[in-house]
Order: structure tokens, then C-alpha cells, then sequence
């Protein structure tokens, strides 16, 4: 864990964004300026969220069409199975193909109610594993899927939560993206764990840049990841000062990040939350620089 991370550029890491599509104009704008600051950071793909039951659809695709036509970056779309059927997810993966898209980041989804049990549509995929195979029967997709370092709230036991990613891999996913967390050891334990269990396909570590405490907590109880009392503790009192909780949320981050590099890690999946700063700070602490226009557009091609 002592890796001098300031002493070098390693230019060994590859990053990924994510984004979520706005909702208005004027999310747009901004979207687009925190694409335009990440984009010669030259990410090996972005990706574009969906929301519950499909009420981003129009959104989604038309961000991923943007990022892909106008910034020139890899973009993944992301796809659920929520209150719909086998033809219209069918319909929507083949549109993404037409419009150019290769990657899809395949999710059984949520039900739109907070906390409700997954119900799949009688006539709809039953959950991701089943997507990603129907997905792999319309196109030679690029998918990926999630991960759940803390195991998913749904699953009976950590192993079984792993024979489920495992099912998605043999359907024909190849990597997977991990649901955040805030101990560089809990994604050491589940690297072990997948390890043991054979599974050699990447395991990107997804990072959530804490910045607004209150948020982050909501988000964590919605998907079952642990909240360490320290962080709590170092956000206390900071509410009213923003400008010292964007230092002391850097100070996080980089630390966080560093242990992970430390580990071993060399690939990591940003959770904007469509803002660039801090993601973009860390990127520079891993040492990963702009990278001319050129190479970028290589990459995408
Ligand atoms: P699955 O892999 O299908 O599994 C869900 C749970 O069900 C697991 O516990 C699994 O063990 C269990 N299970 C599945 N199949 C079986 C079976 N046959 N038998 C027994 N148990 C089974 N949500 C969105 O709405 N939009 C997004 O864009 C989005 N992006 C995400 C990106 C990432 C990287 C991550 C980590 C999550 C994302 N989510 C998104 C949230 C995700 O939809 C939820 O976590 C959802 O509850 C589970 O989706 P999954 O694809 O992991 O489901």
C-alpha cells in the first residue's frame, strides 16, 4: 500500500465514465461539457444509464448516438428487462445496433417502486443472464454486466450471487462492472472470491466519487452497500462548507483510489454523476494524461 502514486505516471490505467441522461436542455449543456473535459482522458468506453422501466429510453439512445457521432468516444448503452417484453427489448438492442452502438451494459433492472421484490414481465427476460443471451442472439455485442462486491440485496448468499455473474459470463458477457464501494478490501475479498470460483473475465471496480454525503447515503441504502463509519465521521460538519467538503471529498477519493492501485487494480469505471472535476483529478493522480484528438478517435473507431 506504500506505492509512491505522485512519484510516477504509471500510464498503465484505463478509465471508464458513466453518465445518466439528462433530463432537460440544460442538463444537456452540461452533460456535454463534462463529456467534452473527459474526453481526452481518452476512456476505453463511456456509458449512458436507463432508467427504471425503460422511462429513459429516448434519452439513453439519443445521448449514446451523440457521444459516439459528435465526441468520437465508445459509448455503451445501458438496457434493462423492467415491465417490458422480449420484442420490445429486442426492438431497442436492434435500433442501438443500427445506430452504430456495439456495447451494452445488460441489467435485470429494478421495479419502479423503491424496495419492491423484481417481478419480470410474463413475456420479458427473467433477469440479466437471460438478456444478455437474447441479446447475443440479435448481434455480436460487446456486454457487460454488474457486479455486486457486497453481494446484491436479492441474492441467498455470496456464492450464489457469484454463480450468478457467472451465468451472465458463460451467456456470453465479457466483463463485468462493480456496484460501488468505500473499502479498497472489500473489492480485494470479492477478486479472491471470483478468483477461487474461476472466473478470469475482468472485474472493473466502480468508483462513486463522494461528494454529497446525504446523496451517497440514500444510494447506498438503495443497494445494499456498506457505509464506513469513518467516512460518515470525516463528512460531519461540512455540509455548510463546500468548498473544504470538495477537498476532504478529493482527499477520499484519491486515497481510495490509491489503495486500489496499490492493490493491483489498473482498470477503473468512474460514477460521474455527470460532473467532471473529481473524476478527472483522480484520472491525473493514476497518472492517466490527454491524449491527442487522434488517438481517441482511433480507440472509438
Ligand atoms: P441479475 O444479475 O439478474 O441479478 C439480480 C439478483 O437476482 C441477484 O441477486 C441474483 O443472484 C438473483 N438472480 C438472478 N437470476 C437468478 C436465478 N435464475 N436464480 C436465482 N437468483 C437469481 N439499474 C437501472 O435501472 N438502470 C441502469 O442503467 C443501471 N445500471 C447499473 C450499472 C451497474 C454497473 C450496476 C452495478 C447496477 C446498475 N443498475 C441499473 C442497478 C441494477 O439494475 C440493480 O442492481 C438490479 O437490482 C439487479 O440487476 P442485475 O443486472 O445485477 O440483475
Amino acid at each position: 500500500l506504500d506505492t509512491p502514486l505522485f512519484a510516477g505516471l504509471p500510464g498503465d490505467v484505463a478509465v471508464s465514465f458513466e453518465f445518466f441522461p439528462p433530463k432537460s436542455d440544460a442538463m444537456m449543456l452540461q452533460l456535454w461539457d463534462v463529456v467534452q473535459a473527459l474526453a481526452p482522458l481518452a476512456p476505453e468506453f463511456v456509458s449512458v444509464t436507463y432508467g427504471a422501466g425503460g422511462t429513459t429510453r429516448d434519452r439513453t439512445h439519443g445521448t449514446v448516438a451523440r457521444i459516439i457521432s459528435e465526441a468520437r468516444l465508445p459509448a455503451a448503452a445501458h438496457l434493462t428487462c423492467v415491465d417490458a417484453t422480449k420484442a420490445e427489448v429486442n426492438a431497442v438492442a436492434e435500433a442501438y445496433w443500427e445506430a452504430g452502438v456495439r456495447h451494452i451494459v445488460a441489467l435485470r433492472g429494478d421495479m419502479g417502486e423503491p424496495g419492491a421484490p423484481f417481478v419480470p414481465h410474463p413475456e420479458g427476460y427473467q433477469n440479466a443472464a437471460d438478456l444478455v443471451a437474447g441479446l447475443k442472439a440479435i448481434a455480436p455485442f460487446d456486454i457487460s454486466v454488474a457486479a455486486y462486491p457486497e453481494m446484491h440485496p436479492d441474492s441467498a448468499s455470496p456464492e450464489a450471487d457469484i454463480d450468478n455473474l457467472k451465468r451472465k459470463l458463460d451467456a456470453g458477457a465479457s466483463r463485468a462492472i462493480s456496484q460501488f464501494f468505500f473499502e479498497p478490501e472489500t473489492f480485494f475479498r470479492f477478486r479472491d472470491r471470483l478468483a477461487a470460483a474461476g472466473i478470469d473475465a475482468p472485474v472493473l471496480p466502480g468508483i462513486l466519487p463522494v461528494s454529497n454525503f446525504a446523496q451517497t447515503r440514500k444510494f447506498a441504502a438503495a443497494c445494499g452497500a456498506a457505509i464506513p463509519a469513518w467516512m460518515e465521521g470525516l463528512f460531519a460538519g461540512l455540509d455548510t462548507h463546500p468548498a473544504a467538503r470538495q477537498l476532504v471529498a478529493a482527499t477520499v477519493a484519491a486515497e481510495f483510489c490509491r489503495r486500489l492501485y496499490a492493490g493491483g487494480v489498473r482498470n477503473f469505471h468512474f460514477y460521474t454523476l455527470n460532473r467532471a472535476e473529481l473524476s478527472y483529478a483522480i484520472c491525473h493522480l493514476l497518472g492517466v494524461r490527454p491524449k491527442a484528438a487522434a488517438a481517441i478517435q482511433e480507440k472509438a473507431a
